[in-house]
């Protein structure tokens, strides 16, 4: 018998298995496909692996204006398998890890057939993809279930070769001249950045006025811009506002936002139209978990509605991001063993699920990343805030790397109430990589003041948060 069962190995699953094992739990983690689930292998490493050889094409393309002289060109094949073997071994290394903390890994379909009940274990049958189901027992179960592509009921789009999901575009086996993405979310810009800078031209079909729902829309724009010319030759087009109504072969009509009846030409389609968590195959209604239409219900500490289950990661519907999964997984994990043996975590705060500060990215060229709320969000609530923005170019470093084309903003703002750091957002070079610092500011729900006496590294892009605090007050 177990003490926990995890079913799925994406980031939720093998964190929390690797977090539980590293106590000396007897963990059973159940994988159907690959480890490191969609992250590893369809999302996050391999699309960002592809960004790397694109980002290294265009520098190279742009490289004269810095003195630097090359003739560059690439070859997709080689850039696949580059994205191949990082997997790969990415891949090997989290199967690594389950060895080094006794986890036993079993590829198969897991499904609860019976929750933990009075002191009982719970079940958990593995059907492997050839073969008869095996029952093991656990005294917790943990789902990471994750989430699937989006597919919504466009005529023409099921069943078209030409119309892919992000999956099959990642390992598409030439870069199509002209791409049409429906959806202007992150994965539908962050593709329309990859292929432009491969030389695509792309046309991104989005149904809403702004592209990527959550950024500060003062940001945006800022984005949509700099994104036009990528620097790899492509172009990408935001057709915004317009509803896609059907897809012929690989063209797509949609209904313009003057009520026109529009039609974009593409090679293929990248139907990017979101996710939805995975809530069937797994024995949800065995076990009487209770499911909305956008994930599995659970507490702040991921308990679900029965007792002896968690969930975590992408299938809570609750924030559909890597490292929020990695949170969640935390959280149920240090749950579980408090359940198991009644230990406490150490922490001077609850260790439980905040979403006040859940960074996000969006890799391109450029980057954009955010955290905490932004100006629209701040108004809904009614919150009223000071607010201070600065263009990246003043930053040295932005200055000394990056071309005058395409420039981004930082922009910080705080509650006019008491100077409480609310939302930090940036577009540009190495958002992603700074914009935690603006996680652990509101987090730790610094003020403005607090701000203004620390010291940033020069020259970096990320002083510009200081920068910028000084222009609020
Ligand atoms: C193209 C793309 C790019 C992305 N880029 C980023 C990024 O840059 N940063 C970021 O933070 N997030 C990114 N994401 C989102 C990120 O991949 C997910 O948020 C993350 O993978 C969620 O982790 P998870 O463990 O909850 O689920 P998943 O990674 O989806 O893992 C769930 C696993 O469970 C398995 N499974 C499901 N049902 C069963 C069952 N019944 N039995 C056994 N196994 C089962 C699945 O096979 C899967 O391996 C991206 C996603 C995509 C598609």
């Amino acid at each position: 018998m177990y003490d926990v069962i995890l079913i799925g190995g994406g980031p939720a699953g093998y964190l929390a298995a690797e977090r539980l094992g590293r106590r000396s739990k007897k963990v059973l983690l159940i994988e159907e496909k690959y480890l490191g689930g969609t992250c590893l292998n369809t999302g996050c490493v391999p699309a960002k692996t592809l960004l790397n050889s694109a980002k290294l094409y265009v520098h190279a393309r742009e490289g004269e204006k810095f003195g630097v002289k090359a003739d560059p060109s690439y070859e997709w094949s080689t850039v696949q398998r580059w994205k191949n073997e990082v997997v790969s071994k990415m891949r090997a290394g989290i199967a690594g890890q389950m060895k080094r903390f006794g986890v036993e890994v079993i590829e198969g379909r897991g499904e609860i057939t019976a929750p933990p009940l009075g002191g009982k274990p719970g079940r958990v049958k593995v059907t492997p993809a050839n073969g008869a189901g095996e029952d093991h027992q656990g005294q917790a179960i943990l789902v990471c279930a994750g989430s699937v592509p989006a597919v919504p009921p466009i005529p023409g789009s099921r069943e078209n070769p030409r119309v892919l999901d992000s999956t099959a575009l990642l390992s598409v086996e030439t870069v199509p001249k002209k791409l049409a993405v429906i959806g202007g979310g992150v994965i539908g810009v962050e593709f329309a950045g990859l292929f432009s800078s491969f030389g695509s031209d792309i046309t991104v079909i989005e149904m809403m006025d702004e592209i990527v729902p959550f950024m500060d829309q003062e940001q945006s724009p800022l984005l949509r811009r700099a994104m036009k010319n990528s620097g790899g030759g492509g172009t990408v087009e935001f057709k915004l506002g317009c509803k896609v109504e059907k897809i012929n072969d690989a063209a797509v009509n949609y209904t313009a936002r003057d009520g026109t009846q529009e039609s974009c030409a593409a090679d293929l389609v990248l139907m990017a139209a979101g996710r939805q968590p995975v809530t069937e195959n797994w024995g949800a209604r065995t076990a009487g978990i209770d499911i909305r239409p956008n994930g599995i219900t659970t507490d702040d500490r991921m308990r679900t509605n029965i007792p002896g289950i968690w969930a975590a990661g992408d299938v809570t519907g609750k924030s559909l991001l890597a490292h929020s999964a990695y949170r969640m997984a935390e959280i149920a994990a240090a749950d579980i063993l408090e359940y198991l043996d009644g230990t406490q975590s150490v922490s001077c705060i609850k260790n439980v699920w905040r979403d006040n500060a859940v960074p996000w990215a969006v890799y391109g060229i450029p980057e954009a990343a955010g955290v905490g709320l932004t100006e629209q969000e701040a108004a809904a609530k009614g919150i009223s805030i000071v607010k201070a923005s600065l263009p990246m170019r003043v930053s040295g470093r932005f200055a000394a790397e990056n071309t005058f084309a395409g420039q981004g903003a930082v922009k910080v703002i705080a509650a006019a109430e008491d100077l409480r750091m609310l939302g930090i957002h940036a577009v540009g070079a190495y958002a992603s990589e700074f914009i935690w610092g603006g996680a652990a500011l509101i987090e730790q729900e610094l003020r403005v003041e607090d701000v203004k006496q620390m010291i940033f590294p020069h020259p970096t892009v990320c002083e510009l948060i200081k920068d910028a605090v000084f222009e609020i007050h």
